[in-house]
């Protein structure tokens, strides 16, 4: 047997069934038509925001990482929720717009912008985090050719990284951000060079779930982005001091302690170094704020047995799924939490594995899971399926196409 990971406490039991605002599985799949199924709960990220606003002080913006979740009605509703949202691509950009986002409250990272997303971003008045000097002269050409001082931040590359992070994505060689020896020399070229001077941005990795080792990075982000401004002689009015809280997806992962973060955070607050003094800060979440608000809802087609051991053949899988399979940045495969939608709460009554209709051995939902009897046409629910569920994974791969999503 291999546990499963610890299932969020945002859904409740209706008729013995997995309910998700207020509805159960079964009638939210009638409702959508058909499984796979993306169901999104509102209330789970309500109360995920109120909690963190709550620990968090005041003065830092919260800004949401749009990739991890897309879903147009999804992106809307966060619209009125959170202070800004970052975007890695001008595909998110038109998204953003059309979600009804100011373009000042947006900012634009990402490696590899083409001409034309620096075009349309600058048209627009969105912030770009520069991830290289190169792309920082084309942006400043994009001004020029548009006559408008193009907002611009700089992506710093920090020397540290985020420890225990799942993706790390500072220190040493990499290709975000402007290695931070070489930005105090760009930043004033920015701002010499007339651009619309944002600040820094500051991004070391994500899903980390031990608050000591935010609270580190993010005292390392403050302590840079003074170092940075006094060195280049310019302000920083606005600091994106990134993100990388984690949520527990696997058994024994404990839920991050926001509180200890907030009172962390309030202390070095109250003590500022002078230049950063009028600066507005921001930490973007993309999986903190709505992994686990979403359940995937699957159909068991087939149960049949194989050297003895039992396979609950579901219609969904890793081309909705990637994550919870373990193919997306997983060194080792472990169980996400899982449960028989239809008999929620019921007592475990065997082994059994649990896997996709993908005609491949990577397409795994469960291992050697202890779960109710369970048989075809039962719904299996994959929980934290929030963030890098739907837009992440391959839904052409074998002709199966998109899962039905929904925001409850
Ligand atoms: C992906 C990403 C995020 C969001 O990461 P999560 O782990 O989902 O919180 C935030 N900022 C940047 C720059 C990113 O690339």
């Amino acid at each position: 047997m291999k546990p499963l990971g610890p299932i969020p406490p945002y859904f409740e039991t209706i008729d013995g069934q997995l309910a998700i605002g207020g509805k159960t599985a079964s009638a939210l799949v009638k409702e959508a038509g058909d499984t796979p199924l993306f169901v999104y709960s509102k209330d789970a990220i309500l109360r995920r925001i109120t909690e963190l606003r709550d620990a968090l002080p005041d003065r830092v913006r919260l800004h949401y990482a749009m990739k991890a979740n897309p879903y147009a009605p999804l992106l809307e509703f966060m619209a009125d929720h959170v202070d800004g949202l970052d975007i890695a691509s001008g595909g998110e950009l038109e998204q953003a717009r059309g979600a009804g986002y100011l373009p000042r409250e947006i900012s634009f990272a990402g490696p590899g912008k083409r001409d034309r997303e620096l075009f349309a971003a600058v048209r627009a008045g969105v912030t770009l985090n520069l991830e290289s000097e190169g792309e920082g002269e084309r942006a400043l050409d994009a001004g020029k050719a548009l006559g408008i001082a193009p907002r611009l931040a700089i992506r710093v590359n920090p020397s540290f990284e985020l420890r225990g992070s799942g993706m790390k994505m500072g220190g040493g060689a990499k290709p975000f951000g402007i290695d931070e020896e070489r930005v105090p020399a760009f930043a004033r070229k920015l701002v010499d060079a007339g651009a619309n001077w944002r600040g820094f941005h500051i991004y070391s990795g994500s899903q980390a779930l031990d608050a000591d080792a935010i609270i580190e990075s993010q005292a390392n982000v403050l302590d840079l982005a003074a170092r940075l401004g006094k060195e280049a002689g310019v302000p920083v009015p606005h600091l994106n001091m990134g993100g990388g809280f984690g949520i527990p997806y696997f058994d024994r992962d404990t839920p991050l302690d926001i509180a200890a973060i907030g009172a962390a955070l309030k202390s070095q607050f109250a003590d500022l170094p002078q230049i950063l003094s009028e600066t507005n800060f921001a930490i973007e979440l993309g999986r903190y704020l709505v992994g686990e608000a979403g359940v995937y809802l699957t159909r068991i087609l087939d149960r049949k047995i194989s050297h003895g051991t039992t396979y609950l053949v579901t219609d969904g899988g890793l081309h909705h799924q990637l994550a919870a399979s373990g193919n997306f940045g997983t060194v080792v495969r472990r169980n996400y939490p899982v449960a028989i939608a239809n008999h929620f709460g019921a007592e475990p009554a065997e082994e059994v594995n649990v896997v996709g209709c993908l005609c491949t051995p990577l397409d795994r939902l469960a291992d050697q899971a202890h779960l109710p009897r369970a048989d075809v046409g039962d719904l299996v629910a994959v929980f934290c399926a929030g963030a890098y569920g739907a837009s992440a994974s391959p839904a052409t791969f074998l002709g199966q196409g998109a899962a039905r999503e929904m925001l409850v």
